[in-house]
């Protein structure tokens, strides 16, 4: 039922991608799939939904090849359209932090890195952790119906609140700015019924819209499409879709009256599976980095710091608690700051000069 990638254009490019380069994006993936999960949540998962995603595609690494797509189909002064949001009240009115602290990330290496122009959309109660996200990633959100190519910045458009009116507004979204790439993070999405499930199998969140009509247009259009997620609910996991119903005990079984699981059927050009969404994000952003030779655009931990406390102060819950605990995803926001320190390294080194020093 999922289409290969064979068909788009980023296929052909595996082929000219250097031993040296996969060899770091296998790192930058071993990275950000360390799990770390307390025993009340799914737990042994993330190896398994990597190793199913890298099985499907053939790639040697995910993260990297989501990086080689975009840098291969973005031109300077293009839209790339961000996708994030999840959570609703009454615990997670603005929804969580994990997803806009990854959107900011990616958005900033859109602007800084490839000359272009990042468009979140997402729905209306998501948007003041986006905005506060991406101003303190130091990428401001300029006023919609300014000429894009002039921005120097990003735009934000939130969605219809009724999922009927979602497609026709996709459709305005893709006319107004055509994107040459898609990124969905930590971005819930249906399952063959088209119930939209928390990663435990819940369902029936309210409000919440379905956001596929975005995706329906980036594939309709040709615009490269990347998912980013950690469980298998979110927007992307329809590639691997049978590894998901097999690996998590909601992915088959949601309990809600729908009776066919948390898996969604949504699927994106390459699916990033990372143990944190918005690690999956810095994971692309290093592959980034490393394939532009661009020593200077990892995201310094001072600034990713200063996004994940703009993402609180802008109504973002971490989402295991639900509440305004320094944590993202059950995990001490240090944790990821500190990630971000690694894989700045990890960008210097791959692109010093080669040189093996003197007793080697
Ligand atoms: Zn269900």
């Amino acid at each position: 039922m999922v289409e290969t990638l064979a068909s788009h254009p980023a296929a052909a490019i595996t082929d000219e991608i250097d031993d040296y380069s996969w060899v770091f994006g296998q790192s930058v993936d071993r990275l950000v799939t360390v799990e770390m999960r307390p025993t009340g949540l799914p737990y042994g998962k993330i190896d398994r939904l990597q190793a199913a995603a890298l099985a499907e595609s053939g790639y040697r690494s995910q993260t990297l090849m989501a990086a080689e797509a975009l840098r291969r189909s973005v031109n300077p002064g293009d839209a790339v359209v961000i996708v994030t949001g999840a959570g609703t009240q009454p615990f997670i009115p603005k929804g969580e932090n994990d997803g806009p602290v990854g959107a900011a990330a990616l958005a900033r290496t859109v602007l800084q890195g490839l000359d272009a122009v990042p468009v979140y959309l997402c729905e209306p109660h998501h948007a003041d952790p986006i905005v506060a996200s991406s101003e303190a990633a130091g990428v401001p959100i300029r006023p919609n119906g300014l000429e894009p190519r002039t921005a120097r910045g990003a735009f934000l458009e939130t969605s219809p609140t009724v999922d009927d009116d979602v497609a026709d507004w996709a459709s305005q979204m893709f006319d107004k700015y055509s994107p040459a790439a898609v990124i969905f993070i930590e971005r819930l999405a249906p399952n063959r019924k088209g119930v939209i499930h928390g990663s435990t199998g819940f369902a029936g969140w309210s409000p919440i819209v379905d956001l596929t009509p975005i995706l329906d247009e980036a594939t309709r259009r040709g615009a490269v499409s990347i998912g980013i997620g950690d469980a298998g609910n979110e927007t992307g996991f329809g590639r691997i879709f049978d590894a998901v119903r097999e690996i998590q005990e909601s992915g088959a079984v949601c309990g809600c009256p729908c009776d066919d699981g948390m898996a969604t059927i949504t699927s994106t050009d390459i699916l990033v599976v990372a143990s944190v969404s918005n690690w999956g994000a810095y994971a692309i952003d290093a592959c980034l980095a490393h394939l532009l030779g661009r020593v200077d655009l990892p995201q310094p931990p001072e600034t990713a710091a200063r996004v994940i406390a703009a993402c609180f102060e802008g109504g973002g819950y971490e989402a295991v608690f639900c509440t305004q605990r320094d944590l993202v995803d059950g995990i001490d926001s240090q944790t990821s700051i500190s990630l971000t320190q690694i894989l700045k390294e990890m960008v210097r080194i791959s692109l010093l000069p080669t040189d093996s020093g003197p007793a080697h």
